[in-house]
């Protein structure tokens, strides 16, 4: 299975994607800016797109990708989420004024997406993938999700708070990859705290929930292209300076768009 990363930045600029991965030729996790790199024909291949949430970051690209290709599908993109995240884009999104109501396009019978209600803790089988819809703690409804092809999984948090309950089932998993969120650097601990999100040292303590038996490599997502710097060196820094001699160093990474992962 292979994970390409199209964007994994908390906002845009030059070089900067909101978030997206593609798995293989036919799983969109999210579908954030990065979506517009691909190529029609990389477009055109997407048969299911899972979302985390409704955010904007996330789902941007998801009305333009659509128009792009519908009129070269004969069956329906299936997009899953939350029913808290169906209801949104419906009604904010693909609602006849921002955007036309593409699960009654072309007719209501051959529709150009259809949605696909899930539920934390299921287990989609997409080909030969497992996916597994993880929890998530965020301002709106919010997933996470882990998927697998052979026995690694690759877990992503989403957007997130502090969430013990992630942790719970993360440990149960043989993790190949882990990619968790860092939106907001130390002095916006506050924010991060209001909207959600981890900071370094929230993210310090989410870490200390893995099991001493699991070692992964992680890699840090979200992070705004102006504090990016400061983020990852202030996790360092807190890597750096774990007190008490049963804590260990985590293999932590930047996570940048354009890298594949084969798991
Ligand atoms: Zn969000
Ligand atoms: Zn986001």
């Amino acid at each position: 299975m292979k994970v390409r990363v199209l964007g994994c930045s908390g906002a845009i600029a030059r070089e900067c994607r909101t978030t997206s991965f593609l798995v293989d030729a036919d799983v969109l996790v999210d579908a954030g800016t990065g979506v517009g790199d691909l190529t029609l024909d990389e477009m055109h291949g997407i048969d299911h797109v899972l979302l985390t949430h409704a955010h904007l970051d996330h789902i941007a690209a998801l009305p333009l990708m659509l128009d792009a290709i519908a009129s070269r599908r004969s069956s329906p993109v299936r997009v899953y989420a939350l029913a808290g995240t169906i209801t949104a884009l419906k009604d904010h999104v693909f609602n006849d004024v921002i955007w036309p109501d593409f699960t009654r396009l072309p007719t209501a019978d051959k529709p150009f997406i259809s949605f696909e209600e899930i539920q934390v803790g299921q287990v989609l089988g997409i080909g030969n993938k497992r996916i597994e819809v993880l929890p998530a703690v965020h301002t709106v409804p919010a997933v996470g999700y882990s998927v697998a092809a052979g026995h690694a999984q690759w877990v992503f948090s989403g957007d997130t708070g502090p969430n013990p309950a992630f942790w719970q089932r993360v440990n149960q998993l043989d993790v190949g990859m882990l990619v968790i969120e860092t939106a907001f650097s130390s002095r916006e601990n506050q924010l991060a705290e209001t909207s959600q999100h981890l900071s370094p040292a929230m993210l310090a303590q989410e870490l200390d929930c893995i099991d001493a038996h699991q070692h992964y490599p992680i890699y840090i997502t979200h992070t705004k292209p102006a504090e990016t710097e400061l983020i990852m060196s202030e996790i360092r820094q807190l890597e750096d300076h774990r007190p008490g001699s049963r804590r260990r160093a985590h293999d932590i990474r930047w996570l940048q768009a354009g890298q594949e992962f084969e798991l």
